[in-house]
């Protein structure tokens, strides 16, 4: 056990080397959430007093095993769960439910209204949350359709298209939303590896593009070095943090490098042995 996972992580976050955003204020501040479901029988305890704090242009990763509550954090930020204690806030403010500030991606490829082409697919938020006008929404729409290399396909439906495809689609709707923060769902593990290796440079090419803030789950150590500035280790059920880490320096050049396998191997250590201990 690491009675102070701080310590073996000595170096805080000097973020954003790459040419992204420049980091600025406190957007997310999460402090002590614990999360529980209540089922007939029992309560689950999904997390256990997690907090971090994301700053405007990180790239915020969740890491930790399958179960560990990563994607109930994330739900917790979208506002879909209320905390059984513990605050998260954004830009101050208690969140207190859903709003159009935290836009979600999932893994899954039906998260597009199979009825509507892929512009009407990106402009229809727009319209009802945003409140534009049809041209407007549709001239947004198409702007970040052409960001993720989708404006020839402006109106083919969903089903005609592939599933990295699809993610583009649901990544361009998101960001044509312009949320304080983008919440990403594990969005590329149904891809094959080549085409999520893809998306994850696709995804570090319009950070450096387009000015947002991602707060990422994933239980891929190698996919969380790679799309990360910081990392946010979780222990398993329930999560606790195990540990922060920075991993601006990390890109897919670094996949063979020795600086890269040794923090993979760290990371793997601190997750072993933390389900060692726990069993
Ligand atoms: P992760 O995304 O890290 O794989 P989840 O956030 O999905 O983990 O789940 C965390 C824990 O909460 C797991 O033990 C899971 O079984 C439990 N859990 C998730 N959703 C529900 C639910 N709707 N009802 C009861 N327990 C749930
Ligand atoms: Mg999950």
């Amino acid at each position: 056990m690491v009675a102070n996972p701080t310590l073996l992580f000595p170096e805080r976050a000097d973020r954003a080397v790459r040419s992204g955003p420049a980091v600025s204020e406190k957007l997310l501040a999460v402090e002590n959430v614990s999360l529980e479901y209540r089922t007939r029988e029992r309560i689950v305890r999904a997390t256990h007093e997690v907090s971090f704090d994301v700053y405007g242009g990180d790239r915020f990763v969740l890491l930790g095993p399958s179960g560990c509550g990563k994607s109930t954090l994330l739900k917790a930020v979208g506002g879909f769960i209320e905390p059984s204690s513990g605050t998260i806030s954004l830009d101050g403010q208690i969140v207190r439910g859903p709003g159009a500030d935290r836009i979600v991606v999932f893994q899954e490829f039906d998260q597009l209204p199979p009825w509507k082409t892929v512009l009407q697919n990106v402009a229809f938020p727009l319209r009802v949350a945003k409140k534009l006008a049809r041209a407007e929404a549709n001239e947004r729409a198409l702007h970040y359709l052409d960001k993720v290399g989708l404006a020839a396909f402006a109106n083919a439906y969903p089903h005609t298209l592939s599933g990295g495809m699809k993610q583009r689609v649901a990544i361009a709707r998101a960001l044509a939303m312009q949320p304080r923060v983008l919440l990403m769902d594990e969005p590329f593990a149904a891809l094959d590896a080549l085409t999520r290796r893809k998306m994850q440079e696709e995804l570090l090419r319009l950070w450096e593009e387009v000015n947002f803030t991602l707060l990422f789950v994933t239980h891929s150590i190698e996919e969380a070095l790679i799309v990360g500035n910081r990392i946010l280790l979780l222990s398993p059920h329930p999560g606790r943090v195990r540990a922060e880490l920075n991993s601006h320096q990390y890109s897919h050049d670094s996949f063979g490098r020795n600086d890269f396998q040794r923090s993979v191997a760290r990371i793997h250590r601190l997750l072993f042995e933390e389900t060692e201990a726990a069993q």
